[in-house]
């Protein structure tokens, strides 16, 4: 889970954020944001509306997707486009950049790095002639074992 000091950090960066662009500041939209922390996880707006109101939040679906929209505006969240139709979200300081790989099969999801990606993300840049800035890679799979994949029934 993210320190509290970190989540003090990004409320402050949500509010400045929901000022200059003359959103209204509510206790809402930052409780969300708490919630998302206690997450520290991958997390669709389906899941969190869930956790919230399992919390007893009465936050209602579309309260949640409009602030994930705007967190991910500022920047705070990462969106991801994994599979599926609903996208999933991170705390973009939960971690340093990494990448994913997703089992087709059970929906996992496996964050990692591999320096040697990042080597070649600038190789083919440079030969393109552009700077890379970032990169998102995902690797689609399915887990190995039946113990570790519910839907893998091949041993
Ligand atoms: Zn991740
Ligand atoms: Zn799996």
């Amino acid at each position: 889970m993210a320190s509290l000091n970190q989540i003090d950090v990004l409320k402050q960066q949500f509010s400045d954020f929901l000022r200059r662009k003359k959103y209204r500041i509510t206790q809402e939209r930052i409780n969300i944001l708490d919630r998302i922390a206690e997450i520290d996880d991958h997390f669709s707006a389906d899941e969190l509306y869930l956790h919230m109101n399992g919390q007893g939040d009465k936050v209602s679906r579309a309260t949640i997707y409009s602030t994930l929209d705007l967190l991910t505006q500022c920047s705070i969240l990462t969106k991801h486009r994994f599979q599926g139709e609903s996208a999933h979200f991170e705390l973009s300081s939960r971690m340093p950049h990494h990448d994913h790989l997703i089992c087709t099969e059970c929906g996992r999801i496996v964050e990692f790095r591999e320096e040697s990606i990042d080597a070649i993300r600038d190789r083919v840049a440079d030969r393109l002639g552009f700077r890379p800035l970032h990169h998102s890679l995902q690797i689609f799979a399915v887990c190995h074992s039946p113990t570790t994949c519910v839907h893998n029934t091949s041993e």
